[in-house]
């Protein structure tokens, strides 16, 4: 009988990838399949995520209810991020946790499992030239990792912390790893790292020092490879040349995201985020003068200790002139392991909410502005989703949701969509034969 695996992964896509990882060697190695019934699994894994408290508070509420609902004699496993920074706690405060492993010791996986309380969180571990086993949890889209960790030093933020240093993984090992599932039918590579813009800073041992820009080029050349996306850029290292071959490769997918976390510069300074607004500014105005349909989205942080009434009005400036498509808004949540920790100018957490609020409603202003936009536009689209109501669902070139009534024979083809119906966040449509 082959061992029952379920896991569940929380947090951004590197954690996507990082299960698809470990699910790929817990089979190849220990034989264990996957499944979706927690209370017929061997063995429950939880990816966790540790960028804001909540999903922190979540790990534990969760690993109540799988000890209580486990079969006799399985184990639990808690992984990612917040075992990087709580480690053996997890086991004090949950001591029928099995084993602890950090978001840099994913490699590993096989071998924890046999080690009772283990916990590994190494977070100078280099697991960069790792060449993992394959398991893909899509048959349409493959995120591939391009680099484990990140060099900077954001203050508000705890990933340094948790998945340590950036090396980039070799250009070679990426490329095999995307023209391997072109073989299998998948057109779309969604490129990962911390800070891709980054990539070909340093390596593990001698190794093609090429940039991302010459990595972008490389993989679009991959037979079988139509659409390449990539999360998540750093503004500061937008140069010329990455948005001009962004703007010119007809494989790149025209969508960017670009982290802002604020519009003052003076926070951005106590962010150490290493851009002003003004840089900020003149690379979404570069990109749109060279590709006037890219779509644009942002992560923003409203309530950054210190952040005055006119500092917000800069965010909101920033929100007024760029009309993003997309916006990933928090109010500040301080982290453990980080200078902004220790920042003493808190903001009042009310006068945080309210400046959300102000931010989220523009943001959806702009949503209902741009969704009239679409009507009657012709888009490609590639299908990766069948949706139980009957319709498959994919992504337009510059990332809009779009539906359609569809079946199986759509999915993993890219198809030409007349926008009939609109809505803020998915857009209905048919495909024109
Ligand atoms: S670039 Fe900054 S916000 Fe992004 S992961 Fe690195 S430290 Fe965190």
């Amino acid at each position: 009988m082959s061992k029952k695996l379920f896991i569940e992964t929380l947090g951004c896509a590197m954690n996507v990838r990082d299960s698809e990882h470990m699910i790929a060697e817990l089979n190849v190695h220990e034989g264990y399949e996957l499944t979706t019934d927690a209370r017929e699994a061997d063995l429950i894994m939880i990816n966790t995520c540790s960028v804001r408290e909540k999903p922190v508070h979540k790990l534990f509420s969760e690993l109540g209810v799988f000890n209580r609902l486990k079969k006799e004699g399985a184990k639990i496993g808690v992984c990612g991020c917040t075992a990087s920074h709580l480690g053996k706690e997890i086991i004090k405060k949950a001591p029928f946790v099995n084993f602890v492993l950090g978001a840099r010791n994913v490699s590993k996986i096989a071998d924890v499992v046999h080690k009772d309380k283990a916990v590994e969180i190494d977070i100078d571990y280099d697991e960069s030239q790792f060449a993992f086993k394959d398991f893909r949890s899509s048959g349409h889209k493959a995120y591939i990792n391009i680099s484990i960790g990140c060099d900077k030093q954001c203050t508000f933020c705890i990933v340094p912390k948790t998945r340590g240093e950036e090396i980039s993984i070799p250009a070679d090992l990426i490329i095999a790893e995307a023209a391997k599932a072109a073989l299998k039918g998948v057109k779309e590579i969604f490129l990962l790292g911390q800070n891709v813009n980054n990539y070909g800073r340093r390596f593990s041992g001698e190794h093609d020092k090429i940039n991302f820009t010459e990595l972008l080029r490389r993989i679009s050349a991959v037979e079988g490879v139509e659409r390449i996306r990539f999360t998540s850029p750093h503004p500061l290292h937008m140069d010329d040349e990455f948005i001009e071959e962004f703007a010119k490769n007809p494989k790149i997918c025209k969508s960017m995201h670009m982290p802002l976390q604020s519009g003052s510069s003076e926070i951005l300074k106590a962010m150490k985020r290493g851009y002003t607004k003004e840089w900020f500014l003149n690379r979404v105005e570069k990109l749109r003068a060279m590709v006037p349909d890219v779509s644009i989205s942002t992560d923003i942080i409203v309530a950054f200790p210190g952040e005055s009434d006119e500092d917000f009005e800069h965010t909101m400036d920033v929100m007024r002139r760029v009309r993003f498509e997309q916006v990933f808004s928090f109010k500040y949540s301080p982290r453990p392991l980080t200078e902004a920790e220790h920042f003493t100018n808190a903001i009042d957490s009310e006068i945080g909410s309210d400046r959300l609020n102000i931010l989220q409603a523009y943001a959806d202003s702009v949503l209902d502005d741009l969704k009239l936009t679409h009507l009657g536009k012709v888009m490609e689209v590639y299908f990766e989703e069948l949706r139980s109501d009957g319709y498959v669902a994919g992504r337009s070139d510059n990332n809009i949701m779009v539906k359609v009534k569809g079946s199986e024979e759509h999915l993993g083809k890219i198809a030409k969509v007349k926008i009939t119906e609109v809505s803020r966040m998915v857009q209905y449509g048919e495909i024109l034969a």
